[in-house]
């Protein structure tokens, strides 16, 4: 009779372990009801960013991008392209041969930004800006070096993954750093002008910067270089963010109504007008206000690889302090901010892995696991992950029903080109995102392609497609 009370009391305190870590992975399963309210509020952020009155002080930025149309496969030349996204910063040598697709060749060169310089010095802004752009100008003049080309002028694109208020194809003023990049203050300097002028003062070489591009937007006119219903451009990486042709007679806040704009929308900024809170988690707060830009990007901070790992990191703190996992012992290790990169979880979640090895990528990490912990962490990944992809699936069904009533349209057809680390390597995330598109929007047929390479292509594919359009109008 001893054995069995023991057997039961053992039962009923893993049952109740067992809810608590359910009720604290609960609150991150969205109900149907919830994704179709996350849906309806992007439209309306959609549409608030595109309107006069609302667009100055709008979550959802829509940045103009004076990019009017996708390549037609009679872009040609050689150009120059630059990259700042995430960490690195590459420069590029892009030739483009006339008429036919799939007919473009690059040379490139990676740099590392050192992290100092990204997270800065207590710099004020206008200074980490222009410390940033005088370390690019430098990496330029290298690539120069190497490639013998320092006496050619070629044009260039510079793709820039960071949002800018654009007033022309290559002036575009800084709204604010995100992702791992620090500045205090936000305020608009044209990063252009800063960039030619910083060049201006090596007084070693010439440049001729044509357009100033989001990544989003290379990415897309990249895809829609091999396919032309490509409209949409998707990133689902280190951060979020989506762009989309749209009738300009939309946007109200750029003169002209004829044809299309690709609009830059900034999703990622979703939720700075609080109107999410129902959905955000105590996770999602800590993980805000831990970061280098607290109450800014909290759709991105939701969504993109850059915090994913630290919501998981989050949750694990929490459920060890209740000692629920680790044997109650929150280590160091766990304690350390950014253990969890994209890759780990991509690992971790990834269902031909068995558990052991589960517990060897945690043991590597320097978490010391039993075999039910491995079981939760895969759980609570898991978790963070889904509610990520379907967010990004809602959002990409309020973008894409929008452009269907655009064209007064039942049913439409449209590819998204995309890019980021997290759609590509995580085992499910572009699986769910796609579940969650199909069901949010069954009026619309969207097919993803993965862009190769958008960022260094893209930037000359626009940069040929300005000069064209500008070449034209002359004429
Ligand atoms: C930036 C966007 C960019 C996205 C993906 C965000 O943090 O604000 O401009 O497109 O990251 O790189
Ligand atoms: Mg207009």
């Amino acid at each position: 009779a001893k054995g069995a009370a023991m057997v039961t009391a053992v039962a009923q305190r893993l049952a109740s372990q067992r809810k608590e870590i359910d009720d604290t992975l609960a609150a991150f399963a969205l109900s149907p009801t919830q994704l179709q309210e996350v849906k309806a509020k992007m439209r309306v952020e959609l549409e608030r960013g595109l309107k006069k009155d609302s667009h100055p002080t709008a979550s959802v930025k829509m940045l103009p991008t004076y990019v009017y149309r996708t390549p037609d496969g009679t872009e040609r030349g050689k150009y120059l392209a630059l990259d700042l996204g995430g960490t690195n910063f590459r420069v590029l040598v892009v030739k483009i041969r006339t008429g036919m697709r799939n007919s473009v060749r690059m040379y490139n060169k990676i740099y590392a930004i050192p992290l100092e310089i990204m997270q800065g010095t207590g710099e004020e802004y206008n200074m980490f800006t222009i410390i940033i752009l005088y370390k690019l100008r430098n990496c330029i003049s290298d690539f120069l070096d190497y490639m013998g080309m320092k006496n050619t002028r070629l044009p260039l694109g510079f793709t820039f993954s960071f949002p800018c208020n654009q007033t022309g194809i290559d002036k575009g003023d800084l709204v604010c750093w995100t992702k791992g990049f620090k500045a205090t203050e936000c305020e608009g300097y044209d990063v252009v002008d800063m960039l030619r002028e910083a060049i201006k003062r090596r007084n070693e070489f010439d440049l001729d910067i044509v357009a100033i591009v989001n990544d989003t937007v290379g990415t897309m006119m990249t895809c829609a270089y091999e396919d032309p219903k490509c409209q949409i451009g998707l990133i689902a990486g280190t951060g979020s963010n989506v762009c989309y042709m749209e009738e300009m007679k939309n946007i109200e806040f750029v003169e002209g109504d004829e044809g299309q704009m690709c609009v830059n929308t900034e999703w990622g900024g979703f939720g700075a007008n609080d109107n999410i809170e129902d959905i955000r988690t105590r996770y999602d707060r800590e993980v805000d206000g831990g970061s280098l830009n607290p109450g800014k990007q909290r759709f991105e901070k939701m969504t993109s690889g850059m915090y994913l790992g630290e919501i998981v990191r989050r949750i694990l703190i929490d459920l060890t302090k209740h000692g629920l996992l680790f044997r109650g012992r929150i280590t160091e290790r766990l304690k350390t901010k950014g253990i969890f990169e994209t890759k780990f979880l991509s690992q971790i979640e990834s269902d031909r892995l068995a558990l052991l090895q589960v517990r060897s990528i945690l043991q590597h990490l320097g978490l010391d696991s039993t075999c039910d912990d491995s079981i939760i962490v895969k759980e609570v990944c898991g978790a963070v992950s889904r509610r990520a992809a379907q967010l990004c699936g809602a959002g990409m069904a309020a973008v894409v029903d929008k452009i269907r009533e655009n064209r007064g349209l039942d049913n439409l057809e449209i590819t998204v080109g995309v890019d980021g680390t997290l759609y590509k390597l995580h085992p499910h995330f572009s699986t769910i995102l796609k579940d969650t598109v199909r069901e949010l929007a069954p009026n619309c047929k969207v097919d993803f392609i993965l862009s190769e390479d958008g960022s260094g292509k893209g930037a000359a594919l626009i940069t040929a497609v300005a000069q064209q359009h500008y070449t034209d109008k002359q004429e």
